[in-house]
């Protein structure tokens, strides 16, 4: 069900179904995992393999595939502003639903027990507030708290300090998803983009990759939001919630599991569909 790859000293990228990942960085005296996954599989059994320490768990933000597995653990670490979409997101009635859309929309078959976990373990509400600035000591290694809004308005990434990478949860990455419904829009990403690019790190990781990314992918981020107005772009439907439809705008590279692929799938908003169809009647 997992595998994990060491990204830099200490800092281990957790790879889960469907493409789902969790960051452990590990302290001199505590160890912190950055988001949960889905909730499919024993995460705190297999990071229990990986160490010992005591553990500090924080979730990026309020989406299914971040908070998944909170049931497995203590206590949980959450943006405030996260908090109304994932307490939603954790319901029984929202956890069936998602058992049932992982094995029919994500092709994705989920063991018996597994189901029956997600959904007797729902209502999670061990959370404790995670906000701008909140510092984690973990020895040797200090993770920081850095507000990431645009995915979603929430979102939040932990700078490991002395290490000078950030941990970016969904708030920044090559596919860039701007088409849920509780998106912050495209302005409020670009801000966060330069945001991000001042603060003191080199790398930067993803909730969707194990790989690091250089800090200077951020200028083709900003590139690609602002090419984003001029781009015409194709329609795409999230294959989980078919429900989501968006935008596809691609920057750069033509296959999604290309290294240089840099793309933004943003809203359909109906006034940039009129200026397509001006353009179209041109
Ligand atoms: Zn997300």
């Amino acid at each position: 069900m997992f595998r994990h790859v060491e990204l830099a000293p200490g800092v281990v990228q957790i790879q889960g179904p469907l493409g789902f990942c969790s960051t452990l960085v590990l302290g001199e005296r505590r160890a912190l995992l950055m988001d949960t996954m889905c909730g499919v599989g024993d995460l705190a059994g297999y990071v229990r393999q990986l160490t010992a320490l005591p553990l500090i768990v924080c979730n990026s933000h309020g989406h299914f595939d971040h908070i998944g597995g909170n049931y497995q653990f203590e206590s949980v670490w959450l943006p405030r502003l996260e908090y109304p979409a994932a307490t939603l997101a954790l319901t029984a009635d929202a956890r069936r639903d998602l058992a049932c859309r992982l094995g029919k929309n994500g092709g994705f078959s989920i063991p018996e027990s597994a189901r029956v976990a997600l959904v007797e373990q729902s209502g999670f509400d061990r959370f404790r507030p995670l906000e701008p600035g909140t510092q984690f000591d973990l020895g040797g290694v200090t993770a920081v708290a850095v507000a990431l809004p645009g995915h979603t308005l929430g979102s939040t990434g932990l700078l490991l300090r002395e290490k000078r990478i950030l941990l970016s949860g969904d708030a920044m990455t090559p596919i860039m998803c701007l088409f849920f419904p509780d998106g912050a829009g495209l302005e409020i990403y670009k801000s966060t983009l330069c945001k991000a690019m001042a603060l003191p790190m080199d790398f930067f990781v993803t909730a969707h990759h194990a790989r690091l990314f250089p800090r200077s992918a951020l200028d083709t981020f900003l590139a690609c939001a602002e090419a984003v107005p001029t781009m015409r772009g194709l329609n795409f439907q999230h294959d989980i919630f078919p429900e989501y439809t968006g935008r596809l705008y691609i920057y750069q590279g033509e296959n999604s599991g290309e290294e240089d692929f840099v793309a933004l799938i943003g809203p359909d908003i109906p006034k940039n569909r009129k200026q397509r169809e001006g353009r179209q009647d041109e």
